[in-house]
């Protein structure tokens, strides 16, 4: 039995590089409760194998979620914490008194290494006695924040707090290349997750000039990402994850290691 395991190990090292799926580290999941009933924390971490997911930064409505897999499989799954108990939280959470003590209650179990993904929508949302709480605990605790937001809200995030760490959702989402790379100029505490980028980055089948420079400029900053915030992104997670491996496998392979899984390892050290 042994034998078969060391050829097989053999042959499977054997494959050229490109033969092989790239392993991606997915930075950003959510095992949400609208997906609990469809798949259970197996099964999740079974897709995760089949779309060569090593490992992944997970946050969920409410946190519950997100410790159900890392109950099971804490290697694979860093925890983020954002705090929504329900989807109502996600608009007004910057200014919601009683999720303040919600958070710290969660926070101190010390498994979450993220705050986020959270939303804030104008640099005005970081003017709230709690959003003040908020900044200090992720600094005081070293959590890299994940916020889904304009450019002028990471400025504005910076602004306030130069040493936070930020892994900037979906790349600003629609934030054109041009801007992303002027905020990653400016801030070298600042990184990029690209869920729901592929379209921009993959248009009609070829790579984004533009992209393609940015991405090469700042190929230490970038990372990948499926954005599983509903239960249909998950019956189709291997497809999305299939849309990154399409443009990474354009670029040059030091360059799409790096964005799959190499700067999300660095980010995300295992402790
Ligand atoms: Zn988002």
């Amino acid at each position: 039995m042994k034998t078969f395991a060391f050829l097989l190990a053999v042959v499977f090292w054997a494959l050229p590089v490109r033969a092989q799926e790239l392993p991606i580290f997915d930075t950003h999941m959510h095992y949400s409760q609208g997906a609990w009933d469809a798949y259970g924390p197996r099964q999740i971490l079974e897709k995760m194998d089949k779309a060569a997911i090593p490992r992944a930064l997970v946050s969920s409505t409410p946190d519950d979620g997100t410790m159900k897999l890392f109950k099971i499989a804490p290697q694979r799954i860093v925890p983020g914490f954002r705090p929504y108990r329900n989807s109502n939280d996600l608009a007004r959470w910057y200014e919601t008194p009683d999720l303040l003590p919600y958070t710290k209650a969660r926070l101190a179990s010390g498994h979450h290494k993220v705050f986020g993904e959270v939303h804030l929508f104008l640099p005005g949302n970081l003017d709230t006695p709690e959003m003040a709480e908020y900044l200090k605990l992720a600094v005081d605790r070293g959590l890299i924040l994940h916020p889904h937001s304009d450019a002028a809200v990471v400025e504005a995030l910076f602004k306030k707090r130069p040493n936070l760490k930020i892994l900037w959702a979906h790349a600003g989402f629609s934030e054109p290349p041009e801007v992303v790379g002027r905020l990653l100029d400016q801030y070298p505490n600042l990184w990029a997750e690209l869920s729901y980028r592929a379209h921009h980055i993959f248009p009609d089948d070829d790579l984004d000039p533009q992209w393609k420079d940015l991405l090469i400029r700042h190929a230490d900053r970038f990372t990948i990402g499926s954005d599983t915030w509903e239960v249909d992104r998950w019956h189709d997670y291997r497809n999305l994850i299939g849309e990154h491996r399409e443009w990474l496998g354009l670029l040059p392979a030091d360059v799409a290691e790096k964005i799959a899984y190499r700067n999300a390892e660095a980010l995300f050290e295992k402790r």
